[in-house]
């Protein structure tokens, strides 16, 4: 019988964000400015991720995007994506990653069932990219992107975290870039997380200096679709793509939130800026456990609050979004 998890708010869930590593082979500076320090064990294994897609695919889940940490240093992420892509009920299967690993498997995911893929791309330049990211291979994220393009894969799009006197001067590169490729570029408004303070304080720039930028340009604001995600987008007439916004600090950004998200070692997360997980790995033993594992699920979704309270100061215990697949 088809569900849908809804909670106290009225806001439904059909859109789950899995984890299948903490680990990344990036350093970037709001993330993991010093790389990955955490013991790079117990994440969940292929049976229990197939188990927990089952039961979110009956309640309801349609969108499913597999992060990180870095999924594509999972070496079987190749195998969990595909065995997600054919789960009945998932229709919008989509990957976020560094894009270190892109190049060469843009084919093999598209039709492994992958109909989305975000690669997080914080500056056009080298030199910029070696700064925030602590990687070298520029040009191979930028050649892993236009496999994607090129393999077919239906929504390719770029996340880039704006980052104040490290990037902002680049707008106008990232509207060249979208002027002949068919993609979404997304600023995303720097989080404050646990462990990035004083970073934010140094470099969060809003928004609004973006949305001023793509006026002046002559680009238009899109109209929002009901199933959009938290980005406002822009478009232009000269330009085959977009330019989008991620504010999370702008007023009721909560209210459309769609989204659950369940961390590497099975930790269901009710708000990225939220405290604590619900454990859902011992229901993930047994087929058996199905009918308990979504009544669990269910009941966790009831304590999901109706909105951040990062105006207050307070972002949760989240230390990186590398660690609750951000
Ligand atoms: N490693 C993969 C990647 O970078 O695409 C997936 C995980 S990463 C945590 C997911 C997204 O979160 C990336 O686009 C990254 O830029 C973004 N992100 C990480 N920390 C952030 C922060 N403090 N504020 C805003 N975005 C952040
Ligand atoms: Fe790694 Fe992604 Fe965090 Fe960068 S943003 S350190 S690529 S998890």
């Amino acid at each position: 019988m088809q569900q849908t998890l809804e909670d106290r708010f009225g806001r439904r869930f059909a859109y789950l964000r899995l984890s299948i590593t903490d680990v990344c082979n990036f350093r970037c500076e709001y993330c993991l400015p010093d790389g990955y320090q955490g013991t790079p064990t117990g994440f969940l294994h292929q049976a229990e991720i197939e188990r927990l897609i089952a039961a979110f695919a009956e309640l309801g889940i349609r969108k499913l995007r597999i992060t990180g940490g870095e999924p594509l240093v999972r070496k079987d992420a190749m195998d969990i994506i595909a065995m997600a892509g054919a789960t009945p009920g998932i229709e919008q299967l989509a990957l976020t990653t560094n894009a270190f690993n892109l190049a060469g498997k843009a084919e093999a995911l598209r039709t492994g069932g992958l109909t989305a893929v975000n690669v997080s791309l914080d500056s056009l330049r080298e030199e910029g990219f070696r700064r925030i990211t602590g990687d070298r291979r520029h040009t191979r994220v930028l050649s892993g992107i236009d496999e994607a393009i090129a393999a077919g894969i239906p929504s390719v799009k770029i996340n880039t975290v704006l980052l104040g006197g490290l990037n902002d001067h680049e707008i106008p590169d990232f509207m060249e870039y979208v002027r002949e490729r068919p993609v979404a570029v997304r600023f995303i408004e720097l989080m404050r997380t646990a462990d990035n303070g004083d970073y934010f304080q140094q470099r969060h720039v809003s928004g609004a200096t973006v949305a001023r930028q793509l006026v002046d340009a002559g680009w238009q604001p899109k109209e929002r679709g009901l199933t959009d995600g938290p980005a406002f987008e822009y478009t232009h007439p000269d330009y085959r793509g977009r330019i989008g916004l991620i504010t999370p600090y702008a007023p009721n950004f909560c209210d459309g939130c769609n989204r659950l998200r369940v961390t590497a070692r099975g930790g269901l997360r009710l708000c990225l800026f939220g405290n604590g997980t619900h454990d859902l790995r011992p229901l993930l033993q047994s087929d058996a456990d199905r009918p308990e594992l979504k009544r669990s699920i269910c009941e966790a979704l009831f304590q999901k609050s109706a909105s951040h309270f990062l105006h207050q100061g307070d972002y949760g215990d989240t230390p990186h979004l590398a660690s609750t697949g951000g």
